[in-house]
């Protein structure tokens, strides 16, 4: 799975259509302070789910749409769209290219499309499950987060580690279930109630 191209329209500082494309190999984004670098990443960790403002660097979802700048009036909507090379299978869909894209719009409404089907939220986390590649896992890292890493505690390190290595997919798998359980013994414990009320 490589990440081939991410095309960002509207998104804080892009209020022009932009488009990166990936080469293999390493590719380095240079600038002035100011002009752009770390809103690129937030591009990427905004389509890949990202549902707290703040760790966009924002106060509320919207400050991610494009205000204006000097030469460029405000724009309605944001739009960033990711495009991953798949021949490996390493994300569970198959197809050889998987679009990832995520809209926000000024009323707050947004949408989340998977080569071009609108899909949930949950539905482009769990794409991005156990491939190594979800919006808190290592593929990002942010300034100050080595240090964080340095200063955690085992159980923190531990939650880390478990990403990359797939069993972060388990565990949400288990607390979902263990959630129903919980709703199920709820759900009989009422029923319970009634059988006796009515005996
Ligand atoms: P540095 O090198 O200092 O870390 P950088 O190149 O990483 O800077 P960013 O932090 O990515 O820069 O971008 C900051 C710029 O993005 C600021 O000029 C800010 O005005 C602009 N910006 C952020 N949100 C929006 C928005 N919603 N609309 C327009 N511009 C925005």
């Amino acid at each position: 799975m490589t990440l081939v191209a991410l095309q960002i329209n509207g998104f804080k500082s892009f209020g022009e259509k932009t488009k990166f494309h990936f080469e293999p190999g390493i590719t380095g984004i240079i600038g002035p302070n100011g002009s752009g670098k770390s809103n690129v990443i937030d591009a990427i960790r905004w389509v890949m789910g990202e549902q707290s403002a703040k760790n966009l660097r924002g106060e509320k979802m919207q400050d991610i749409i494009f205000a204006g700048s000097s030469s460029k009036a405000a724009v309605n909507r944001a739009e960033v769209l990711l495009q991953f090379d798949n021949h490996d299978r390493r994300i569970a869909l198959n197809r050889d290219q998987v679009e990832v894209r995520r809209r926000l719009f000024r009323n707050g409404t947004s949408e989340f499309l998977i080569n071009n089907q609108k899909v949930r939220l949950k539905d482009v986390t769990d794409l991005f499950l156990d491939s190594g590649l979800g919006r808190h896992s290592l593929a990002i890292i942010s300034q100050g987060q080595v240090e964080a890493i340095f200063n955690s505690n085992p159980v923190e390190r531990r939650s880390i580690i478990e990403e990359p290595a797939g069993v972060a997919h388990f565990r949400l798998r288990k607390q979902e279930a263990q959630q129903q359980l919980e709703q199920t013994d709820a759900n009989l414990y009422r029923v319970a109630d009634i059988t006796q009320e009515l005996a």
